[in-house]
Order: structure tokens, then C-alpha cells, then sequence
């Protein structure tokens, strides 16, 4: 049975069902002090350095090639066949980033402005993790294009949030914070210029749709761009005139704000996000499609997108997954 080998501590690895426990659980029962939030692979939360030992593909799947070659994993998702003997993250990984500037977008999104202490390599749409002072770590969306300098995040207030709740409240421009990634394959990608691009986000997933959609117009992408901004009534919608001015400077795009409760008027629609795409748009074949926000919502748009013919590689998805358990990040090489 493979053994995870932490802090000259060795713990064998379970077996569920015929599969080897992941290096995060095994870490978890064992009383380790590990970060983690998603559990699924996605917000990256719980990277870990193999130092030694073969790492599953599927732990590095997406990751930049630089850190596959050192060793950079998600622990959550790693179940190796062999002994892996693993360390925190090193802290040149690791960016120093403060906050330029914090404004309302709407009653409950704020627009969070910050600057890197060194380049950061990015793609509009991708998303990266905040640690802030003290190891909370949560992800974000990237809604700025690389050339505009800072990067901007939208951030949902959620009810006694930790990291959002501080971002709204107690979060003052001059703040330092350390920032992981960026991670992620919901960006546009020059080419097949004239493709009919679908952007569909509910909340803050319309952040990283802000940055693609404005990154395909700047690759001056020529085919249709559908942009869907699903929120449960009016007051969760945001950046709706700038929407709508970009609809108008651009004939290929059309704005849709999708309300779940309210009146009906030009231009809005009434009803679940993924019924009025596919009412509109019932065949999807050659379309590409980027779908971000509620986790439960990009699950089912994903299925339904598929079923509509959309090819599963024109479907970029980010399920923006609530975290969960202690969420913090081992430790700070670089306090902020
Ligand atoms: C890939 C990825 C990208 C993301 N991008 C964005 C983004 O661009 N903008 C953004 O606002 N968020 C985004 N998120 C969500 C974000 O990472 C945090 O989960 C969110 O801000 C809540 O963190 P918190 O510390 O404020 O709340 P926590 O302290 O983690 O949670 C407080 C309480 O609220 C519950 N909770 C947490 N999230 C939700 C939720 N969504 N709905 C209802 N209850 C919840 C928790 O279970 C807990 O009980 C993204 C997540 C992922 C995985």
C-alpha cells in the first residue's frame, strides 16, 4: 500500500472501493495541517510540491508546464500508486500583491483592484487564489485583460463569508495579500475568428466572462458573441451598461440580462438561464461555449450545452465551488 511521506511523518494511504486514498485525505485523517477548500480540483487551494515519487497525471492536469516539472500538484485529487513524499509549496510560487482599489459594482459585488509586486502572467477569464494574512486562501476570477495593468476581481458578498466579508467591509486599498496561480482554461483563445461564441454566467460568473469577452473583441473575433447574465432579480445584475454599450460598438454581440423573478422587457428575459439559452440557441454544433458562477447552474448548462451538439472542448466551465472545512493555507513564505 502506498505511503505519503509529510514532515518526516509517513502515512500509509488508505484503500476505497478499490481506489488509493487521495494525498489531501490521507494528510486530513493523519491531523495535518493542510489548506484545501473545493475537494474537487479546481480552486487549487491545496497545492503541494512532490519532492520525491510519481504524481498522477490527473493531479497536474492544467497546470503550467513549469510547475508539473517541479513537482506542483492538488493533493485533493492525487491518489498515487507509489510513495510520494511532499512539502508545502515554495514561495516562489508564491506573489506578493496590495490592493489598489475597492468599489461597489452593485449592492453585494465589489470590483477589487490589485497590483502585483512582479509579472504576473495571466489570461483574462483564468483565476487565481488569494491567501491573505493569517493563510485564508480563496479563488477568483480574473475579469482584466493582461495589458490593462492591475487585475481586477468581482467579489459576491456571501453571509459571514471570511474572505469576502473582508473584502467588502474590512479590506482598505494599500493591503497586502499573496496571490497562487493562475489557474484555469476559461480564457479565449485566438482563432477560428468567426466561431459563434456563447458566454453564460450567473452572479459574479460574469467576471471572468467580462474578461473574455472583451478579450475576444481585442483578438477581433468576428462571429456572434451571446452574452447571458442569469441573477435571481435585478438588483444581482452588474456592469449592464457597459454591456450594453459594447453590444452597441459592436454589432456581433448581444447582451441578454436572465432574471428569475420579475417583468418582462426589452431586452431581459424571465426564467432559468439554461432554458432560455437553449430555447433560443436548441443547436450548439461548432459553437464554443464559456460558462462560469453557480456550481449547480454550470453543471447543468454544461449537460444541456453538450446535448445541444457543442463539442465537450468548445465547452470552458468554471463552477465557482463553495469551500469547505478549515481552508487555510499551511504557511506563508511570503507574509504579506
Ligand atoms: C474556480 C473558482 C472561481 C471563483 N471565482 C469567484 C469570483 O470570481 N467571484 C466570487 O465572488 N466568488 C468566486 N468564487 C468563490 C470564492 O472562492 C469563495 O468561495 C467565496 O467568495 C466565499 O468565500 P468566503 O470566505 O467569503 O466564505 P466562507 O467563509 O468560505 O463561507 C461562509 C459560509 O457561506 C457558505 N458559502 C460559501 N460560498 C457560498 C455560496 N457561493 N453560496 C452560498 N453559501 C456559500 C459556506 O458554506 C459557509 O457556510 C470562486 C470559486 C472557485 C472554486
Amino acid at each position: 500500500m502506498p505511503a505519503v511521506c509529510w514532515e518526516g511523518q509517513s502515512y500509509q494511504l488508505n484503500i476505497h472501493g478499490g481506489d488509493n486514498e487521495s494525498v489531501l485525505d490521507a494528510l486530513l485523517r493523519n491531523g495535518a495541517a493542510v489548506s484545501y477548500a473545493c475537494k474537487a480540483g479546481t480552486c487549487g487551494s491545496c497545492m503541494l510540491r512532490a519532492a520525491s515519487g510519481v504524481v498522477p497525471p490527473r493531479a497536474q492536469a492544467g497546470m503550467k508546464d513549469s510547475w508539473k516539472m517541479q513537482g506542483y500538484f492538488l493533493a485533493c485529487v492525487c491518489q498515487p500508486e507509489t510513495d510520494l513524499t511532499v512539502t508545502t509549496v515554495a514561495a516562489e510560487t508564491l506573489i506578493g500583491a496590495s490592493i489598489v482599489s475597492l468599489n461597489d459594482l452593485s449592492a453585494n459585488v465589489k470590483q477589487v483592484r490589485l497590483r502585483c509586486d512582479v509579472p504576473f502572467d495571466f489570461h483574462a477569464g483564468q483565476y487565481l487564489t488569494i491567501i491573505r494574512e493569517g493563510g485564508l486562501a480563496r479563488s477568483y476570477s480574473i475579469a482584466s485583460l493582461p495589458d490593462e495593468g492591475d487585475l481586477e476581481l468581482h467579489v459576491r458578498r456571501i453571509l459571514n463569508g471570511r474572505m469576502s466579508g473582508w473584502l467588502h467591509d474590512g479590506a482598505r486599498p494599500g493591503d497586502k495579500v499573496t496571490i497562487l496561480g493562475p489557474s484555469g482554461e476559461c480564457f479565449y483563445a485566438p482563432g477560428r475568428e468567426d466561431q459563434p461564441l456563447l458566454l453564460a454566467g450567473t452572479g459574479t460568473g460574469l467576471a471572468p466572462l467580462w474578461g473574455v469577452l472583451r478579450d475576444a473583441l481585442h483578438n477581433r473575433h468576428r462571429g456572434p458573441i451571446h452574452v447571458f447574465h442569469g441573477a435571481v432579480d435585478e438588483g444581482g445584475l452588474y456592469l449592464c451598461d457597459e454591456l450594453r454599450d459594447l453590444a452597441q460598438d459592436h454589432e456581433q454581440v448581444t447582451y441578454t440580462p436572465v432574471l428569475l423573478k420579475g417583468k418582462p422587457s426589452p431586452g431581459n428575459a424571465i426564467g432559468a438561464i439554461d432554458r432560455i439559452i437553449l430555447e433560443r440557441f436548441p443547436k450548439l454544433a461548432g459553437w464554443r461555449a464559456y460558462v462560469a458562477g453557480d456550481p449547480g447552474v454550470v453543471q447543468s448548462l454544461r449537460k444541456q450545452l453538450f446535448l445541444a451538439g457543442a463539442g465537450s472542448r468548445d465547452i470552458f466551465a468554471d463552477a465557482f465551488l463553495p469551500s469547505a472545512g478549515r481552508q487555510t493555507f499551511p504557511r506563508e513564505p511570503n507574509p504579506p
